[in-house]
């Protein structure tokens, strides 16, 4: 069972190789972003109140997003080998709750895969990817409020796999099948 995270700044390409990666290791993906557009473009309760975070590139609390995750690890097919976590944990309350989570129902975390992509590189995809994204965080006041935040409160999380010596960080620049294959030799070392 491989339960691997992917982390990386807002642009790393960590949607892209989420992707492959659920391709090729038979995965669940389960991305927090993408969850939450979903509840966006329905209308829920969650979703409205989600909205007015993200459109202001802030956080949704933690508990809003351990309760949806939950219930979507709960809800992961008996066919798959286990789950690729795109965008979750953000913070270290969220590594407590996720730790925790799969504690309880008799799994752990593989490898966190750390994608690492300078600022510059982010802010250019970042913009790039909004003239067709139509996504209300990718213009440059909030994609830079995005960039501080992932520093303030995403880096503890790195800090927190590597105490558990679960951590691997990958050079996230270069073609969408090289990042892939550093990250392919990573999860084959570790599963
Ligand atoms: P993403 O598609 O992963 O870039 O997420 C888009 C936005 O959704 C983020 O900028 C946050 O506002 C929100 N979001 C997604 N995942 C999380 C999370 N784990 N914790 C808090 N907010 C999140």
């Amino acid at each position: 069972m491989l339960n691997i995270i992917i982390c990386g700044a807002p642009g790393c390409g960590k949607g892209t190789q989420s992707n492959l990666i659920v391709e090729k290791y038979s995965l669940d993906h389960l991305s927090t972003g993408d969850l939450l557009r979903k509840e966006i473009e329905q209308k829920t309760k969650l979703g409205v109140i989600a909205e007015s975070f993200i459109s202001k590139g802030s956080f949704v609390p933690d508990e809003m997003i351990i309760d949806m995750l939950i219930q979507s690890v709960d809800n992961q097919s008996d066919k798959s080998n286990g789950i690729i976590l795109d965008g979750f944990p953000r913070t270290v309350a969220q590594a407590e709750a996720l730790e925790d989570l799969l504690g309880k129902r008799n799994k752990k975390t593989t490898i966190l895969i750390d994608l690492l992509v300078d600022n510059k590189e982010l802010i250019n995809r970042l913009l790039k990817r909004g003239e067709t994204s139509g996504r209300s965080d990718d213009n440059l006041e909030t994609i830079k409020k995005r960039l501080q935040i992932y520093q303030e409160k995403t880096t503890p999380v790195s800090d927190f796999y590597k105490n558990l010596n679960k951590y691997a960080a990958i050079d996230g620049i270069g073609t969408v099948n090289e990042i892939f294959s550093r990250i392919s030799a990573v999860i084959d070392l570790n599963r």
